[in-house]
């Protein structure tokens, strides 16, 4: 392609939009252009990056026996609805495009796409003869994100491989999504990415696996806690470890004190000298379920610890039908005012304890009639404690579970791990943070949706069973900024050799020097002849101009026909180590052949 005649404009100032490195040089360089919030252009430079992402994302799929298919993104509520997922994903999460069509019938743009597969699924698959299947599809998605943000990192519309295998038993589910595993790292890989495969949260589908691949950059919007063995890494919304080692508490006996203005435990631990893990703290939650009911609940936690709210949703979750639901739509700390919906009296808030009286509740049918107490796995071993004593200004101190308190049967890991704690598989390692862009997630799904929808097929036995299934996903767009956000420096992109829009770029310094013309054409026609996808900045500008441009798009290889063609030469620069060299005209494509074949294998 010649730039003279492309849709070629950078910027040389980055927009005030973009905060990222990735963002602005994308935005700067000329690969997007924003339309509305979290809505982009893909010009002709980014779209055929995201062709080379899909490709390889295509190839690995292929692999491993995958087929490719495309879903429709119109997708009609009675799939939805029948699923269960109606009402969280357009009135909970609210992440859908739901609309009404002429003819009043409800529809909404796919934001994935469990519920299309699995009505494909239930029509087509019988027989366990047929298992396994896995099919998967490459295209955009739609998510009506709070916040979008970061350009692609999280868009609106954004483009995703989604794929969906099913199976006749876990054992078969195992295996795909290990092959999975394993061609999401090929993948990554060849994208030239630096990443990390972690632990994830699987929600309250559970199941026995779901993993997210990472790439770590500081722009990321996850935590990412792992140890330097690199035997652990995982999602802080998943981690768990060893908490530090409790202070042997200085209370012995129980008594009720005054102590005036310490509703938070760094408070209360100056004034009552002792260490946080002394005192159990109790924080109150408020949980919406999908059948409009307020659920309080309460979880006691060691004073120095928070409270993980992604394992206390999931938690609740598997309690929903005991609240009349089928899932919960949110959960809070709630302010003052709304507790007044709720409370029946106004709450010793900071001064809580365990045992706070299910009087508090207002009696309503709307209202769960109990507070749900959990206890974090830190609190049950916990002795001669510091808590609450339910009244404003008052702390009870050497209490004791199974004395002054009943400790709450639902004792579970609540607690938000943080860099610093001990391993669970050694605790010689310490737990380290860092940022991750989540760039996939393979997920053992289980039979929620086949069961709910009733795909079913028949075993050897003739038993009918629903489908085992398994999700997996790759945010195609969010990939290619990633690889952005991990390779660039101050003067532009530096793409990894195999997502590069193009593989060399020849900048003629001067284009009304007709010998240096006539060797940039040359070369150019050889070299796309040689499969080096190769651009002729044949614009009529400054030769520092080209060179900013070059460098700023980020094309692997610079190839300048200047002065040294008098000696048969051209100058060759690589953009990564900004590396020149003289190389013979005629021994070119065979120098950035290799190149290519070295960069691209490793
Ligand atoms: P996140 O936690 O970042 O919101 P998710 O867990 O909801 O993502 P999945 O449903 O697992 O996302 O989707 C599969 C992949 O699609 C993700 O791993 C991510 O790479 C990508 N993705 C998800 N949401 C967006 C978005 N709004 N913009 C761009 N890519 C996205
Ligand atoms: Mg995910």
């Amino acid at each position: 392609m010649r730039l003279s005649q492309m849709l070629f404009v950078t910027l040389k100032e980055s927009p005030a939009e973009a905060v990222i490195p990735s963002h602005q040089l994308l935005l700067r360089a000329g690969y997007i252009r924003r339309i509305g919030s979290g809505i982009y252009s893909y010009l002709p430079l980014m779209w055929r990056v995201l062709q080379k992402v899909s490709q390889i994302v295509r190839e690995e799929m292929n692999a491993t026996g995958a087929q490719e298919c495309l879903l429709p993104q119109l997708q009609p509520s009675e799939l939805w609805k029948e699923s269960g997922r109606w009402d969280t994903y357009t009135k909970a999460e609210g992440i859908m495009f739901a609309f009404e069509d002429r003819q009043g019938r409800e529809v909404a743009l796919g934001p994935t796409h469990e519920e299309v597969i699995t009505t494909v699924a239930k029509e087509s698959i019988r027989s366990y003869r047929q298992l396994p299947q896995h099919l998967y599809q490459i295209q955009s998605k739609f998510r009506d994100e709070i916040r979008p943000r970061f350009g692609l990192m999280r868009g609106r519309e954004f483009i995703m491989k989604d794929g969906y295998s099913f199976h006749a038993d876990e054992e078969s589910l195992k295996k795909t999504y290990a092959d999975m595993d394993v061609a999401y790292r090929n993948m990554f890989r060849r994208c030239g990415l630096d990443f990390v495969a972690v632990e994830a949260d699987s929600g309250a589908i559970g199941g026995s696996g779901s993993q997210e691949f990472m790439v770590l950059a500081d722009a990321g919007e996850d935590e990412v806690l792992y140890t330097e063995d690199g035997k652990y890494a995982a999602n802080v919304e998943k981690a768990t470890s060893l908490p530090p080692d409790a202070v042997e508490s200085p209370f012995e006996k129980f008594e009720k004190r005054e102590t005036p203005n310490t509703p938070t435990i760094a408070s209360l631990a100056e004034f009552a000298k002792c260490s946080p893990t002394n005192i159990v703290k109790n924080v109150l939650y408020e949980a919406v379920g999908d059948n409009g009911k307020l659920i309080l609940v309460l979880v006691s936690i060691r004073g120095d610890r928070d409270v993980n709210e992604v394992k206390l949703q999931n938690e609740l979750s598997k309690m929903a039908s005991e609240f009349g639901a089928k899932t919960l739509l949110s959960l809070t700390v709630p302010e003052a005012e709304a507790m007044q919906k709720w409370a029946a009296q106004q709450l010793p808030t900071g001064y809580i304890s365990p045992d706070l009286s299910d009087d508090y509740l207002q009696k309503s049918k709307d209202i769960h009639p109990k507070f749900v107490r959990f206890a974090d796995e830190t609190v049950a071993e916990m002795k001669n404690f510091v808590t609450g004593a339910n009244e404003p200004g008052y702390h009870v101190f050497g209490a004791n579970w199974g004395k002054e308190f009943t400790l709450p049967s639902r004792v579970v890991n609540l607690q938000k791990s943080v860099a610093g704690d001990r391993a669970l598989h050694d605790s010689q390692q310490v737990l380290k943070s860092a940022r991750g862009i989540e760039v996939g997630h393979i997920f053992q799904l289980g039979t929620k949706y086949s069961a709910a929808m009733e795909a079913t097929f028949t075993n050897e036995q003739g038993e009918e069973l629903p489908l085992v299934m398994g999700c997996y996903g790759v945010g195609v767009s969010r990939l290619a900024q990633a690889a952005v956000e991990q390779s660039h420096d101050k003067d532009g992109i530096i793409w990894p050799v195999a997502i590069a829009p193009y593989h060399a770029i020849i900048v003629v310094p001067n284009i009304s020097d007709s010998e240096a013309m006539a060797a940039a054409e040359k070369l150019y026609a050889e070299m796309n002849q040689a499969g080096i996808e190769t651009l002729l900045d044949d614009r009529d500008a400054r030769a520092g101009f080209k060179f900013k441009d070059a460098d700023l798009i980020g094309i692997p290889y610079r190839i300048v026909t200047g002065r040294s063609l008098k000696q048969g030469k051209v100058e060759v620069v690589q953009r990564a180590t900004k590396e020149a060299q003289e190389i013979a005209i005629e021994d070119v494509v065979a120098t950035l052949k290799g190149w290519m074949e070295n960069a691209i294998a490793s």
